[in-house]
């Protein structure tokens, strides 16, 4: 988000509102203290807690505690006691749906407790590696310490046979960064999107780690092909959705990025293409949570001409994503 907002401002494009919004998501994340934690049940066994943050995901049942994300660091005893009044005992594994630090801050001390961390490979290796990352207090963090770091990890497909369900970690290439994960629990009919997904507004694309607009929409479009009108969604950020929800986000980006592609395709540069404002007709409905029109229309066009440049970007409709 950082450099993503400096790129943006270099090139004149930042918004008031949109500096103003992200000061404040700054000052917000520093005080953990009124952070109540709330736990949703989303079907049988399977529960969302809120707090700050990544929504976290939780199953619970014989074979113990799994969890999915673990927002920030000073929030894990809250967590840890939300997860008390569900089921008691350990929390065995935590899957990381992407690096960033509100999925990734409790790691370190879930690590410590003796939690199994799993990620994609590309999470762990960012974290190892250091740099930027999203907690917003650290701009500039130091390489992730070895107890926060993913012990188990994947490159395209992964199971966990775990409370009576046979739990499928995808990975969903280039998307929200280059090492998301879509958990499944297919005998709950539960997803858990992690950022690919945000349920009331634009996606983040975070491009410095590895994202594009394209791999969202492939995300998603795989997303739905696992869901049914059963289906409990749950988002990375936003309200527990279903399908159709899914579907109406679905379908926005698609807009999105056809929208912007045509400006492209007439010869439009960046300047040209926001000032046609192409967002427009979806700005309402979804340029209000956290991604305005002009970001995601900044994101678009960049994924859409930059990246894949030996590519012809039409053909990453079709691309080879998660087609079983
Ligand atoms: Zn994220």
């Amino acid at each position: 988000m950082i450099s993503q907002l400096s790129k943006a401002s270099r090139l004149g494009i930042i918004s008031l509102t949109a500096a103003s919004l992200f000061m404040a998501q700054a000052t917000w994340a520093q005080d953990f203290s009124a952070v109540e934690i709330k736990t949703e049940k989303v079907t049988g066994n399977i529960y969302m807690l809120t707090g700050r943050g990544g929504n976290i995901g939780v199953s619970a049942g014989s074979d113990g505690i799994f969890i999915v994300d673990d927002q920030f660091a000073p929030l894990t005893d809250k967590i840890k006691s939300a997860i008390g009044d569900i089921q008691s005992g350990d929390i065995d594994f935590v899957i990381n749906t992407h690096w960033h630090g509100d999925h990734t801050g409790g790691n370190e001390n879930l690590g410590k407790a003796g939690t199994t961390i799993v990620a994609h490979d590309r999470v762990r290796a960012r974290m190892q590696q250091g740099g930027r990352d999203l907690d917003f207090r650290n701009p500039e963090p130091e390489a992730s310490v070895p107890d926060s770091l993913p012990v188990i990890t994947y490159n395209d497909e992964l199971g966990l046979h775990l409370n009576g369900d046979a739990v499928r970690i995808y990975h969903a290439p280039r998307g929200h960064t280059d090492g998301d994960s879509i958990v499944h629990f297919p005998s709950s009919n539960v997803l858990h999107l992690g950022d690919l997904y945000f349920s009331t507004g634009y996606p983040f694309v975070d491009r410095d780690s590895g994202g594009s607009l394209q791999g969202v929409i492939r995300a998603i479009k795989f997303a739905l092909r696992l869901s049914d009108d059963d289906t409990k969604i749950i988002p990375g950020h936003g309200p527990l959705a279903d399908r159709s929800d899914l579907q109406r986000y679905y379908d926005m980006l698609v807009g999105v990025r056809d929208a912007v592609q045509s400006h492209i395709d007439r010869g439009h540069d960046l300047k040209q293409t926001m000032a046609a404002k192409p967002t427009s007709q979806w700005d309402e409905a979804w340029g209000e949570y956290f991604i305005s029109g002009d970001q995601i229309t900044v994101v678009a066009w960049q994924s859409l001409s930059l990246d894949y440049a030996h590519q012809k970007p039409r053909r990453q409709r079709h691309g080879h994503g998660h087609q079983h």
